[in-house]
Order: C-alpha cells, then sequence, then structure tokens
C-alpha cells in the first residue's frame, strides 16, 4: 500500500498541467492583446515575435504532457501490481451467495448497518429485493438514533440526546454508561462559554441537571461549578482544564450514545459488517502473497481449515475478539449447550452457574458486584 501512496504523492505533487494551463491562458491573453492592435492597425505588431511566442509554447505544452503522462503511467503500473488480482482465486473460501440463506444473512447484515448510518433508503431497497421484514419498532428507533445524530454531529444541538437519555436512564446505569452526565456536562460548557458576561445561566442550568450525579462525579462536577467564577476566556482560570472540550465533543457523544443505543436493541456496538471489512482490508495483502507462494509452488499450499487461516494477521486491538469465554464462577470453557449468560449489570457467567444461582435465591445476585437482578434482565451472549 506504501508504493501506492508514494505514487498519489508524486502525482499529486506533479505541476505540469497547473503550469500547462498557466502558460496557455498567459498565451491567450497576449494574442488577444496582438489581435486588438491588428484591429487598430498600428504599426508595431512583429508577426516573427507571434510565432516565437506560440512555438516557445508549444514546446513547453508538450514536455508538460511527457512530464504528465510519465507520472500517470508510474501511478498506473502500481495500482495494478496492488491491486490486479481475482478475488476469488485469492479467497478460497468464499461465500455461497446462490444459497438463499446464506444471501439473506449477508443482506441482513447490510441492512442493520445501514440503518445504523442513517441510510433508510437503501436498506428498505435490499430489504425489499430480498423480502426481509424489519419490524416497525426497530425502524423507529433507527429513525429517532438518525435524528438524534443530526441534530447533534450538524447542528451541535443536544436537547434530543438528553431526552434519550432521560428516558432510558435506567437502562444506561445498569450498563454503567455515564452518556446522560457527559451530555450535560457538554450542555452545561456550552451555556458557560455562550454566556461570557454572567454565570448565572450555566449556574442554573447545572442546579437543575447536576445534583442527580452527585455520588458519581461529583469530582467534575465540583470543577465545573469552580471553573464558573472566571469568565470562560479567563487565562487564570485554574480549571481550564475542565471546561476545555476535546476534538469533535459532540461526535464523541454521539458515538457513546449510538454503542448504548445499540446494546439497548441487541445489536453490538460496532457494525459487524463494517468490523469484517476493516479486517479483511488489513488481510488482502497476506491473502495475495499466500496465493503468489501457492502457485510459485505449483501447489496448492495447505488450507484445510475453513474457519482457521494458514497464517496470522496483525489486527489492532479494536478488531480481536475472542470466541472462547471461561466461566468465571465454575472455571469450565462455555459451550452452545452452556453458553455464556450476561447479567443487567453485563458481567458475563456460565447458564450452568446462573442455574445455580437461580436455586439458591429468587432474584439473582451478580457474583461481581453488589448488584441484583430478575430472571428477564439476564441475556443470552453469542460469540462469533
Ligand atoms: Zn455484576
Amino acid at each position: 500500500m506504501n508504493i501506492v501512496q508514494e505514487e498519489v504523492e508524486r502525482l499529486g505533487k506533479n505541476k505540469a498541467l497547473e503550469k500547462c494551463i498557466k502558460e496557455s491562458n498567459d498565451l491567450l491573453s497576449y494574442l488577444k492583446q496582438k489581435q486588438e492592435q491588428l484591429n487598430q492597425d498600428t504599426d508595431d505588431l512583429k508577426v516573427q515575435d507571434v510565432q516565437i511566442k506560440v512555438k516557445y509554447w508549444a514546446d513547453q505544452s508538450l514536455k508538460h504532457e511527457k512530464s504528465l503522462n510519465t507520472v500517470i503511467k508510474k501511478y498506473q503500473k502500481s495500482i495494478d501490481k496492488v491491486f490486479n488480482f481475482d478475488l476469488s482465486e485469492v479467497y478460497r473460501h468464499r461465500i455461497p451467495l446462490e444459497s438463499t440463506r446464506c444471501r439473506q444473512l449477508v443482506d441482513r447484515a447490510l441492512i442493520m448497518h445501514l440503518l445504523r448510518i442513517g441510510d433508510f433508503e437503501a436498506a428498505n431497497t435490499i430489504a425489499k429485493m430480498d423480502n426481509i421484514q424489519v419490524p416497525d419498532q426497530l425502524l423507529s428507533k433507527f429513525h429517532e438514533l438518525e435524528e438524534i445524530s443530526e441534530d447533534l454531529t450538524v447542528h451541535h444541538r443536544l436537547d434530543k440526546a438528553i431526552a434519550w437519555a432521560n428516558v432510558n436512564k435506567y437502562n444506561l446505569q445498569r450498563i454503567g454508561s455515564d452518556l446522560q452526565f457527559n451530555l450535560h456536562k457538554l450542555k452545561f460548557i456550552d451555556i458557560y462559554k455562550k454566556n461570557p458576561s454572567s454565570p448565572y445561566p450555566a449556574y442554573e442550568y447545572a442546579k437543575m441537571n447536576f445534583p442527580h450525579f452527585g455520588n458519581t462525579h461529583l469530582d467534575v462536577i465540583s470543577k465545573l461549578m469552580s471553573s464558573t467564577i472566571f469568565t470562560p476566556n479567563e487565562p487564570e482560570n485554574p480549571y481550564l482544564d475542565s471546561i476545555n472540550l476535546t476534538s469533535s465533543p459532540y461526535q464523541k457523544l454521539f458515538t457513546q450514545l449510538s454503542r448504548d443505543f445499540c446494546s439497548f436493541v441487541g445489536l453490538s456496538s460496532e457494525s459487524p459488517i463494517f468490523n469484517t471489512l476493516q479486517a479483511s482490508y488489513i488481510a488482502i495483502p497476506n491473502f495475495i502473497k499466500f496465493n503468489k507462494i501457492s502457485k510459485m509452488k505449483n501447489e496448492k499450499l495447505d488450507w484445510t481449515s475453513e474457519n482457521e487461516l494458514p497464517f496470522e494477521v496483525e489486527l489492532p486491538k479494536s478488531l480481536q475478539f475472542h470466541s472462547i469465554f471461561i466461566c468465571p464462577v465454575s472455571k469450565e470453557e462455555t459451550t452452545p449447550q452452556n453458553s455464556p449468560m450476561a447479567l443487567g449489570c453485563r458481567h458475563l457467567i456460565s447458564k450452568d452457574s446462573l442455574a445455580k444461582l437461580k436455586k439458591r435465591n429468587s432474584s439473582i445476585k451478580c457474583p461481581y458486584c453488589p448488584k441484583t437482578f430478575a430472571a428477564n434482565e439476564i441475556q443470552e451472549v453469542q460469540f462469533i
């Protein structure tokens, strides 16, 4: 990939086309000027001068064209080198899309991804094509998410997100999310900075909304409140750090909200199809190399297990998942029959361990934190 990047940079640095355009425009102005002189019938027009000028322009243009062609050819060559491969040959265990079941699974993943990013029209088209029913309730939730996204990330308005967090506050507490506080904090900072001459609007907002978070965020609240003694831009303000925003705070809050939202509707926090594509993009050079070696040796190298790659691919932490889970209570590996179960606090134990806990008490107490739960707050976890 570095080779392509180098060639893209080289292509970007080549200014032949710009020079050619500039020189052509200069020549055009010169010719127009001469034409006017001709029209006015002035005597000092020398045809030879014009000829020299035009010839110089033609020579220079040819030179520029050559220089541009050379970099374009090099660029083309390096692109071909990297991307000229047959994907179906490089990756042998392809998804059998002719099977209706497989196609529907892939399309369902695509639809869920499109709903996450708010492209309802495309999601609807695929759903219609494959006769996949997206429940209306889920659709309306995604519409709400889209509205919040636009308000937060485009208009930097927090009200809809705060309203959503208020409605879902118990669920947010259950999964240990501090989204609600983060939203109020940003709103407070926003009001504070928009009213540099008076701290009262921010103070009023804090008085109304921060008391609920005294138990969990007292330290941050104290700093925020103390900062109101100073004007927002006062360099002497010792609490400047607490009111200085990180880069793109609205986008970050939306990412947090979207993760929590997905968790409530039973989806993973990141789009699985996006993660898969990211991992594939990183892995493709390894596949190409493997295929080349395999061809050179004139034999298919050993790649027997479909679920296991014949080489290692270095993926970033965000793309590393663990398909094995050992129950921290029984110390046994979970199986499809004895699957992992998520308690309301998101701690995991195996189904068997949960059954033992259930026998002893009517409500279930998490073995790892002080929280207790009713049976309907426990969900089975699927590792993929
Ligand atoms: Zn717990």
